[in-house]
């Protein structure tokens, strides 16, 4: 009797529950073989400098090529490697494919790449870095890693010794999604940070919302007077773009400008004086 009640509400939630487990289950699976058999992909978007209408920049995204599922976004597998550690394995992947590519790039160029908190804790990240750089040939300079503020939740002491480990590499440090999450304006005191991104959510606010205006406009001011250099996530409009020029942003990125686009694409852009530029649109309203 009992059993039949529960029929409609418990025994369907566990139903689902379990197949999520399932399906979690299969990820794991597959994620570990993936690196092996080179199902991972490094898409790279364009970040255009503001002062000097140029791109300065290309961010790393990772994308995985499940053989069965399709294109699979890093939403949806990163938090799956971070629990299993398997993010480690990946992260280190990802940066000596960046640096493979970003040394075949103009010397201006940098390349941005993710860092979880998970492989910045436990991943052999100065070792990694370091083997990466040396087998590219890539100026350190040129190698941009994105933490986020959630680095900070464990341990301040050990982090902040890693992270001037890192730029005593020579590598730049910038801090994403900035002003979420954990935000705090200490990290900012207690690390020079070469770079503060924006978040997309105060970028999507920008032109509806008074308070997002405010903040970015804040945020960009702080930075610049602690010397920090500020990229704004995820612009879709010319409007916006105007905005964050006139609040002093030093970059942007976003789809008014280029998606994340295969590396065949990038070297393309960069051997061909075709105008297809991305941030032709930023050159327009300079
Ligand atoms: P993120 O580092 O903040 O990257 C920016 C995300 O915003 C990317 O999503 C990018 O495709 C998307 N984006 C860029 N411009 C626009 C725009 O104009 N509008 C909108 N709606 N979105 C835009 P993506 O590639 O799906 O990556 C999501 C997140 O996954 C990243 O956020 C990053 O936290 C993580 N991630 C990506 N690649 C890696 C990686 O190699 N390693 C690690 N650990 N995490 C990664
Ligand atoms: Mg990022
Ligand atoms: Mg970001
Ligand atoms: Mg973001």
């Amino acid at each position: 009797r009992a059993k039949e009640a529960g029929r409609g509400t418990y025994a369907f939630f566990e139903e689902s529950l379990n197949e999520r487990a399932q399906l979690r289950r299969q990820i794991e699976t597959d994620l570990r073989l993936a690196i092996e058999r080179g199902e991972f992909e490094l898409l790279y978007q364009p970040l255009f400098d503001l002062e000097q209408n140029r791109i300065c920049s290309f961010e790393a995204l990772i994308r995985w090529n499940h053989p069965t599922r399709g294109l699979i976004s890093p939403a949806d597998f990163v938090p799956v490697a971070e629990d299993t550690g398997l993010i480690v394995p990946i992260g280190a992947w990802v940066i000596r494919e960046a640096c493979q590519q970003a040394a075949h790039w103009p010397e201006h160029v940098r390349v941005a790449v993710n860092v979880s908190a998970v492989q910045f804790h436990r991943g052999s990240l100065h070792e990694t870095i370091l083997a990466a750089l040396a087998a590219s040939g890539l100026a350190p300079a040129r190698l941009e890693i994105e933490i986020t503020e959630s680095i900070f939740l464990d341990g301040g002491e050990t982090t902040l010794k890693l992270l001037h480990s890192l730029r005593g590499l020579g590598v730049r440090i910038a801090l994403d999604d900035f002003g979420t999450g954990y935000s705090s304006l200490s990290y900012l005191q207690s690390f020079p940070f070469d770079k503060l991104k924006i978040d997309r959510s105060f970028i999507q606010n920008l032109l509806t919302r008074e308070g997002a205006s405010a903040i970015v406009r804040a945020i960009t001011e702080l930075a610049h007077a602690l010397n920090i250099e500020t990229t704004a996530e995820g612009v879709e409009e010319t409007a916006q773009l105007m905005e964050l020029r006139s609040h002093g942003c030093s970059s942007v990125q976003g789809y008014l400008f280029a998606e994340p686009m295969a590396a065949a694409d990038v070297d393309q852009l960069f051997n061909s004086d075709k105008v297809a530029v991305p941030g032709a649109e930023a050159q327009s309203v300079a």
